[in-house]
């Protein structure tokens, strides 16, 4: 069959450039590298198209592929989540529009310049710096809420942002160069501009503590690793990716690290098994396997560091009936379109639904349209849909019934782009490499983690292991369990969390042969069963026998079969197997021989994962991976894993990164204590909360115009009295003047970044807030010349700080419980509103 790489449908919105560009940069961009992340949203009708590989969720192999959001075509909204997906604020510069030509002075030529008012030129690449800084998770032009959050501008918006950012992707882009070296401070100091020499400061700082550069395994590395630790003590419970990344990067911090670990090994879900028989030997995954998607991957750096290449998983992926027989591709086709047109559909519903879908199955929208629209009819058709089902049911490792329609697929726009990969030899290298030379107490299963103002204590057997701070890592099954007593109890607010959130599974069988029987030509191929329950039964094979040193094949079992297969004797299981092994080769004249050894996994029972991994349950929302990351105990208890990733989660590169992220956490607070200032807790209680509120107070503003969107705090009118502006940026913008002047090749390079950036914002929602008067939300309305000109007065003339949803602060959490109260009881005595919703453009 060939091969099965699905055409993904042209997108029909046109092209509008995103409220933002990059004026006065100069000299002209560059011709920019290919970006790794997708762009669904090429305008068919321009003559400018981006041939940007778009990594199809629709594939049928590799892991976590999925089903694609609505294609922009679709007029309804999307509906909004709870709260924004990490909103990075304002995009660049909120000045006025130039009135002409502004070529972009170098204020090293023109001291007569105000320098801190221009724009400052570090090379020639700041396009393709800005796409590596994409790559790395940052939008490329603005900041995340974390750097807002952080404090590396003094103040969001304006020249010392922009100026912020490119130091920032130039810091970005040199490491990525050489992922081996350890980057100084130095070595920038020859192209920033001193006058930036606090920007730089703060950049560099920026991304060494959180981890976004000189992070790793290189020799260069490990030397920083200081021998005497000179700060505080951290116990680390679990040793699985999350565990290990934050051990690593706390010793190069200078703590002093301890991990607790059950198991007698480390890796957690990360497991490579070392099969063996006759001569012959692989190297088996048995957990996380495909590192999916390679741009700006941190595993993919560790990778580099150690000197090993990636495998990219070849599309190809041939399917067979449940009698063996090759499925028809022009049925496959069909089905796939149709499973593919169903799913649409379910995103559809939602929009309609609003927060319903919350309540609602994907499981259940998808069978529906299924018997609406029947669009699978024969029996073969319906196997093959059935299969569908089973590849979206390993993508999540849940059951369908089970998955949010709301949010299950709430994480794709963090997707990380490139190929999808295996690792020659197994993760379990990554593994090793990351445990070397961290303290790490085998067989030591916690099951009491006290806390307090004064340190922790973490208790395994009948030992006590005392600390200044606690990461708890261990993954969401075993909290969902209960396994370890937290003392006191973790707030309710969290506990809700972990019961929202849904674990699910995915089991493997792995079987060494004595040679290969299967083409080598491909990856993967996929069997069909004729049994619904059963879809996820063995439904999909992976050869390893390019990758693991030996014949290797390996079965997945998903949905409801994985569960079954959780009690089912090994030797029945490698039996089915062979059967349908059997079924598809021996027909083609291919003896199937038995398996040398086979190894069954059983991550449901498995007392120190209880799962495979995590997915967005029906009733849970991509806030809940926000409450899980939340620390407790005034700085004291931290969690890290794939649950506790919003942007990453039931993945391992999700995992190592919010190890990184904690450690900074953990630096920060432990930093603050040393100086005895108090950190707000991050997030806080009440920030998290209004969050949710905030999303949904903003879908009925009390003034709309342009971009800004506003919510009075009294229903009363009085000038003084506070209102909330909200600032959507990622919308459409009319070509700024200086468009005009600029040269055709300026203008594409300036459209791919625009386009590119325009997808970033598409995919982010960036909002960005202030608190403000209500006589000033009036005045703004009034303000002429667009979005820029009212941007220009809010920032210039109004003098406020527009901030990510975090930084609003308690003032504005009392604004909004007021609103939120006033409405409720409007909406009680169904009166009408006085909403004004004004459409000035
Ligand atoms: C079958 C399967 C296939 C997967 N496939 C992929 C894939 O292809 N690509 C991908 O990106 N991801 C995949 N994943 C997900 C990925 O493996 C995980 O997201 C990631 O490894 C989780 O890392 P972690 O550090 O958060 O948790 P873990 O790796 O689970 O680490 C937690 C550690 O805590 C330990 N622990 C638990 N309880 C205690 C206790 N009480 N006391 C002490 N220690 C304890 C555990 O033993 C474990 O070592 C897969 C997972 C599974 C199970």
């Amino acid at each position: 069959m060939a091969d099965q790489t699905p055409q993904f449908p042209p997108l029909s919105t046109p092209y509008a450039p995103p409220p933002f560009s990059f004026p006065h940069l100069s000299p002209p961009l560059p011709q920019p590298i290919p970006s790794p992340n997708p762009n669904p949203n090429p305008n068919p009708n321009s003559t400018f198209h981006l041939q940007i590989p778009f990594q199809g969720k629709r594939k049928r192999t590799g892991f976590r592929r999925k089903a694609s959001h609505p294609s922009t075509s679709e007029v309804t909204p999307p509906l909004p989540p709870p709260t924004p997906p990490p909103p990075p604020p304002p995009s660049l510069p909120f000045y006025p529009p130039p009135s002409g030509p502004n070529p972009i002075k170098n204020p090293l030529e023109n001291p007569s310049l105000d320098l801190s008012e221009e724009i400052i030129v570090i090379n020639k690449e700041p396009t393709a710096e800005a796409l590596t800084a994409l790559t790395a998770g940052f939008p490329a032009d603005s900041l995340t809420e974390e750097e807002i959050e952080a404090g590396v501008v003094s103040s969001v918006g304006g020249i010392e942002q922009v100026n912020y950012i490119l130091i920032r992707n130039h810091i970005l882009s040199r490491w990525r160069e050489n992922v081996n070296n350890w980057v100084t401070k130095e070595s920038f100091t020859s192209v920033i501009p001193p006058h930036c020499e606090t920007l730089l400061n703060s950049a560099y700082n920026y991304l060494v503590s959180h981890g976004f550069v000189n992070f790793g395994v290189a020799p260069s590395i490990k030397e920083k690793i200081p021998a005497e630790p000179s700060k505080p003590n951290v116990v680390v419970i679990g040793a699985g990716l999350a565990g290990l990344a934050a051990a690593r990067q706390l010793m190069l911090f200078g703590f002093k690290v301890v991990v607790l670990e059950g198991r007698k090994r480390c890796g957690g879900r990360v497991y490579t098994k070392r099969m063996e028989g006759a001569n012959k030997s692989a190297a088996a995954d048995l957990g996380g396997s495909v590192l999916t998607g390679t741009h700006g991957n941190p595993l993919g750096i560790i990778g580099k560091q150690l000197g090993l290449s990636l495998y990219k998983v070849r599309d190809k992926c041939p399917l067979y009936r449940p009698d063996g027989n090759p499925v028809d591709p022009d049925m496959d086709g069909k089905v796939e379109n149709a499973f593919n047109k169903l799913l649409d559909k379910a995103s559809r519903l939602r929009q309609c639904m609003g927060e319903v879908a919350m309540d609602v199955s994907l499981g259940a929208a998808l069978e529906t349209f299924r018997h609406v629209y029947g669009d699978a009819v024969t029996d073969d058709e319906v196997n093959l849909f059935n299969w569908h089902l089973a590849n979206l049911e390993y993508a999540n490792a849940g059951l369908l019934s089970k998955l949010s329609l709301a949010f299950w697929d709430q994480d794709d726009p963090f997707d990380m782009g490139g190929d999808h990969c295996f690792l020659p030899g197994g993760n379990g290298r990554l593994v090793q490499a990351l445990s070397e030379g961290v303290s790490i107490i085998y067989e030591k299963t916690v099951h009491t983690i006290r806390y307090g103002v004064d340190g922790v204590q973490v208790i395994a057997g009948g030992q006590v292991y005392e600390g200044d701070m606690a990461l708890c890592t261990v993954p969401l099954g075993v909290l969902k369990n209960g396994s370890i007593k937290f003392v006191p109890e973790l707030p309710q607010r969290k506990l809700d969390g972990i019961k929202r959130l849904g674990f699910g599974l995915l089991n493997k069988v792995a079987m060494l042969f004595p040679y290969v029987f299967w083409s080598t030509d491909l990856d993967t191929f996929g069997h069909l069963s004729d049994d619904p329950s059963k879809r996820g039964e063995f439904f999909l094979f992976y050869s390893y026998a390019t990758v693991a040193g030996g014949p290797l094949l390996i079965a997945l079992v998903a949905g409801e079969a994985a569960h079954k297969f959780e009690s089912m004797p090994p030797t029945d299981a490698v039996t089915l197997v062979l059967q349908i092994l059997r079924g598809i080769y021996e027909p083609q004249g291919i003896e199937v021989p038995d398996p040398l050894q086979s190894v069954c996994t059983r991550w449901g029972t498995d007392s120190f994962s209880l799962g495979s991994y995590s997915h967005v349950a029906v009733g849970a929302s991509g806030d809940d991976y926000d409450i899980l990351a939340e620390s407790v105990g005034d700085g004291r208890l931290f969690f890290a894993g794939e649950a506790t990733t919003r942007r990453y989660p039931a993945t391992m590169h999700g995992a190592f990164i919010s190890g990184l992220r904690e450690a900074a956490n953990i630096a920060h607070h432990a930093n603050a204590r040393a100086l005895q200032i108090k950190v707000e807790r991050s997030p806080s209680t009440n920030t998290q909360a209004c969050a949710s509120l905030l999303a949904d107070l903003f879908r009925e503003p009390d003034l709309e115009f342009g971009s800004f969107s506003v919510i009075f705090g009294q229903k009363t009118s009085d000038p003084k009295s506070a209102a909330i502006l909200r600032v959507a940026l990622g919308g459409t913008r009319k070509k700024s003047s200086s468009d005009g002047v600029k040269t055709d090749r300026q203008r594409s390079n300036k459209l791919l970044f625009q386009q590119l950036q325009s997808h970033y914002n598409q995919q982010q929602q960036l909002h960005v807030y202030t608190l403000l008067t209500r006589q000033q939300a009036l005045e703004l309305r009034e303000v002429r010349g667009g979005d820029e000109m009212r941007l220009y007065y809010l920032c210039e003339k109004l003098g406020v700080k527009l901030v990510g949803r975090k930084g609003l602060g308690p003032a504005a959490d009392s604004v909004i419980a007021s609103i939120k109260a006033e409405r409720g009881n409007r909406r009680a005595s169904s009166n009408s509103t006085d909403r004004m919703v004004d459409t000035k453009p």
